[in-house]
């Protein structure tokens, strides 16, 4: 059968640096730091893409991302963070259960802007275009 690494950390069946847990969620740290202090913060409950949360994980991640930010961040002396979701494999989204990468930052780390992962632009499109796609989407039945 195949195990979810992250349900696995979660039901404490693989270890990790835990350094933090409520009902709803765990933040540890990342196995592979981007830089020293880097965590993930995870649901309890499986769900692969940011849209598979409950409202009430979804509120509850962004509520431990409120409370671990500034102890992260002291924790390591930086005096920024990067905070980021990969969501889904085109963005090299690795482990499929929904994760909070909180990364420590400081000025001349190598490290680059969150807007530059992606380097496509527009593509041809238009604002309004694009905002007026979304807008429908949104409005949508199965979006709601
Ligand atoms: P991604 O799915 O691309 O957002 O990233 C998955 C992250 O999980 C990577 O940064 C890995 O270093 C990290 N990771 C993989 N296995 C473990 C593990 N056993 N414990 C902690 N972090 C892990
Ligand atoms: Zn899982």
């Amino acid at each position: 059968m195949n195990i979810c690494l992250f349900c696995a950390i979660s039901a404490g069946k693989i270890p990790a640096h835990v350094v933090y847990e409520d009902d709803r969620t765990m933040a540890f740290l990342d196995i592979h730091p981007s830089a020293p202090g880097h965590t993930l913060i995870i649901p309890k409950t499986h769900a692969a893409r940011i849209e598979d949360l409950s409202a009430e994980d979804a509120a509850a991640l962004f509520s431990a991302l409120h409370r671990l930010a500034k102890p992260i961040r002291e924790a390591v002396e930086a005096e920024a963070a990067t905070v980021g979701i990969n969501d889904g494999p085109g963005s090299g989204q690795e482990v499929p259960h929904v994760h909070v990468h909180v990364i420590p930052r400081r000025r001349g780390d190598g490290g680059t802007l969150i807007q530059l992962v992606a380097r496509t632009g527009t593509r041809g499109t238009s604002l309004a275009d694009v905002a007026d796609k979304i807008r429908k989407k949104i409005a949508q039945p199965t979006n709601g």
